[in-house]
């Protein structure tokens, strides 16, 4: 057996975290080469500690500088760089073949591209690199020649639940009717929707099932995480829009189902732990131990499925009507919610205005084809000033 070489982009989140947990149950299946992370330099320095990779990667010149203090200090022989192109560089550069890109947002486009295209394993939780830029995420994986393997749980189960040969050519010959993701509901599935208008971020963050990083647990809250979601599945398994259902199913432990012409119904359950899926990801066509507790039927009271309703979740409308826009409209989706999650996390802009900033942003810009890189990553630049500007207006009037 090889040792798998890993790269992790955004190893101090909590899917970074996760990914070394599985790691570190295999030292002889696993060998990490490069980790990477915004500002959690003390993070960072205790896992190169641990784990020993080439190259560590954080946001800035300050972060680098106590990052190579605390390493120098530990004896640790790791290369310290920062910034943006260092991402990259931490993919092409540390003779990885596996690369976890599980930085969050739009940060996370440019590294995972570059894994794409440098025929890599990829390892996808990050959503929003595919919402922006699906059209030429899947020509750079194919161009390349590595193989993506989704992690966002859904993508995973429903990955699970495909013929092998559906990722790499889908054909009607499968008999693939419908994708069902289901989606938790988050916190507030029953909150009466007067009450809505006070929720706080902690209220937010505090998902019912799952553990997760801000801006993830907030799409949760608001739905729009399952929006963007469909987008991503859309680019993953290449059926139409229609063909994508939501269901609600507040256990999360059926992670998402496929309907096949025949009349069966393929689901893959399982605990609310992304170890599964990340082991699934590392090892891959193999199984591991995921240090998962093992699934019992009998002590689950019962599994439930339901309708969204859109009228509490109008950030799904939105996903939605932006994915049939299609073109440029997902990426000015995905940039005007970073902001307005943002916003909600640490300006004070209330929880009821996120799909509002969203809608007005959508309305400011036309779509238009997303054609390339420098075209989608100036539409995010400029949706992201439009949704200031709009967070910046409802602030003032509050
Ligand atoms: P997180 O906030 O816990 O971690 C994000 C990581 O990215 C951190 O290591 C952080 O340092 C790094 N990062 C943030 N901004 C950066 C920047 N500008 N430049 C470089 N690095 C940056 O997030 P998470 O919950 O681990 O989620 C990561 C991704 O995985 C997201 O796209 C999320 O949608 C997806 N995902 C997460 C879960 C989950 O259970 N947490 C499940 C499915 C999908
Ligand atoms: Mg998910």
């Amino acid at each position: 057996m090889s040792v798998r070489q890993v790269a992790i982009l955004g190893s101090t989140g909590s899917i970074g975290v996760n990914t070394l947990d599985v790691i570190r149950a295999h030292p002889n299946r696993f060998k990490v080469v490069a980790l990477t992370a915004a500002k959690q330099v003390d993070l960072l320095a205790q896992q190169c500690a641990e784990f020993k990779p080439a190259i560590a990667v954080v946001s800035d010149a300050d972060g680098a500088a106590r990052l190579s203090k605390l390493l120098l200090e530990n004896k640790i022989n790791t290369q310290v760089l920062y910034g943006p192109e260092a991402l990259v560089n931490a993919v092409t550069d540390s003779h990885c073949d596996t690369v976890m890109a599980a930085i969050v947002g739009a940060a996370g486009l440019v590294p995972a591209l570059a894994a794409a295209k440098a025929g890599k394993r990829v390892l996808l939780a990050n959503k929003e690199a595919l919402v922006m830029s699906g059209d030429l995420f899947m020509h750079a994986m194919k161009e390349g020649g590595g193989e993506l393997l989704p992690i966002d749980s859904e993508h995973n189960a429903i990955f699970q639940c495909l013929p092998e040969q559906f990722s790499k050519e889908p054909n009607p010959r499968h008999g693939v009717e419908e994708l069902w993701l289901t989606a938790s509901g988050g916190p507030f599935r029953n909150t009466p929707l007067d009450q809505l208008a006070s929720i706080t971020p902690e209220q937010a963050c505090a998902h019912p099932n799952w553990v997760m990083g801000r801006k993830i647990s907030v799409d949760s809250a608001t739905m729009m995480n399952k929006g963007l979601e469909v987008i991503e599945a859309f680019w993953l398994f290449g059926l139409p829009l229609e063909k994508i259902k939501v269901l609600i199913h507040p256990q999360s432990v059926v992670h998402s189902m496929v309907r096949y012409r025949d009349g069966s119904v393929l689901a893959q359950l399982g605990q609310p732990d992304m170890r599964t899926p990340i082991a699934y990801g590392l090892a891959w066509p193999e199984r591991i131990d995921a240090g998962v507790a093992p699934l019992s039927l009998t002590q689950l009271s019962s599994l439930n499925f339901a309708e969204p309703e859109l009228e509490r979740f109008p950030c799904l409308s939105l996903a939605f009507a932006a994915a049939k826009a299609g073109g440029t409209a997902p990426a000015v989706l995905n940039a005007a919610n970073e902001i307005a999650v943002a916003a909600f996390l640490d300006e004070g802009l209330p929880y009821l205005q996120i799909p509002s900033v969203v809608e007005e942003v959508l309305n400011t810009i036309p779509t238009s084809s997303a054609s390339s890189l420098e075209l989608i990553l100036s539409i995010d630049a400029r949706a992201r000033e439009a949704a200031k500007a709009v967070v910046k207006d409802i602030l003032c009037k509050h």
